[in-house]
């Protein structure tokens, strides 16, 4: 029975997955499709010693990036955030990932652009680094446990926070603002937690490790100001879709304390999509209408994107 259920979860969670560089298909690098094991940096690589790197994260769903240049857009604010340019058009980065989806003969995938400083330079100063820039896509169901999507995710109030913005480039989607957040998932896992919830540098709710958060209170949403980490473009896309049911959004500094008035809480992003909380430290959510209905809009919403119905894709 359960114990059984438990040794087969612990077997998946152990079980070594192929290597993400042992893989089969194309990645686009620099201008081209090249074999998946030829997309290769060398160790002495800027991105990779001073973390000189943005990235994206975008879901295609029945073979259609869902805000695929919004996407590609902030892959340019990012990289200019962190001073360097991409040397890539948006809209040649929006048919770079199209081009990626179509070798790999992928359909519902999660597609990953990335853009890194090269080996030209070591040291601080990276002016005479060439920009590099890679896409890659894999097949990636559900980011957490399936299980999550009627049981809701237990978080754990992590150690770090999410840093002043004078402290670092907040609004960039870089890579090395993804250090504390590997220490606290990890953290997180290790308590048997799915994640943990980020507070801020002043203490306020801010965000999941890889996913901004949401609470209902009396049929209202309340929702952390992205003031110190990203705006995401799910984040923004739920707000849509919940002023359109006529719900009242409110984007709002919230203490943890708050939490213990809250009834319903639930996560959004690119990979964990809208995701129910059920328990966050000593406070505890149930999986309500509203968590519900948003979960099933934004699925709708992204299917849809497809059917030519592609202004609906626009609230938010
Ligand atoms: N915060 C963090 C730290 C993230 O990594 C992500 C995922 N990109 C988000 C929020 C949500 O952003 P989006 O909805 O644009 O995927």
């Amino acid at each position: 029975g359960s114990c059984k259920k438990a040794g087969l979860l612990l077997w998946r969670k152990l079980m070594p997955i192929v290597p993400y560089d042992q893989r089969e298909g194309f990645i686009w690098l620099n201008g081209q499709l090249v074999p998946w094991g030829d997309a290769r940096v060398h160790v002495l690589t800027h991105g990779l010693h001073y973390a000189s790197a943005v990235f994206e994260g975008m879901r295609a769903y029945d073979g259609q990036i869902f805000k695929l240049t919004e996407h590609n857009q902030r892959l340019h604010e990012s990289a200019k955030i962190l001073d360097f340019e991409i040397p890539y058009s948006v809209a040649e980065l929006d048919k770079a990932a199209r081009e990626v989806l179509r070798a790999n003969k992928l359909a519902d995938a999660y597609v990953r652009p990335i853009a890194w400083r090269g080996s030209e330079q070591m040291g601080v100063a990276a002016q005479a680094t060439k920009i590099n820039l890679a896409v890659a896509a894999w097949d990636w169901g559900s980011y957490f446990d399936p299980a999550a999507r009627t049981k809701g995710l237990r978080l754990k109030i992590a150690h770090y926070r999410r840093p002043d913005p004078r402290t670092a480039p907040a609004k960039s989607k870089a890579a090395g603002l993804y250090m504390i957040c590997t220490i606290e998932k990890h953290r997180a896992e290790r308590e048997g937690y799915a994640d943990a919830l980020m507070l801020d540098w002043r203490g306020q709710i801010a965000e999941s490790t890889g996913a901004n958060i949401f609470f209902v209170k009396d049929g209202v949403l309340h929702t952390p100001l992205p003031d110190c980490f990203l705006d995401g473009i799910t984040r923004r896309t739920v707000i849509g879709l919940a002023k359109q049911r006529g719900l009242k959004v409110i984007e709002r500094a919230i203490l943890p304390e708050e939490m213990a008035d809250f009834s319903e809480c639930f996560i959004t992003g690119t990979a964990a999509e809208v995701t129910p909380v059920s328990e966050i430290g000593p406070y505890r959510f149930a999986i309500g209408d509203i968590t519900r209905n948003l979960m099933d809009d934004y699925s709708a919403l992204v299917h849809r994107a497809k059917a030519g119905t592609a202004k609906i894709a626009a609230v938010g």
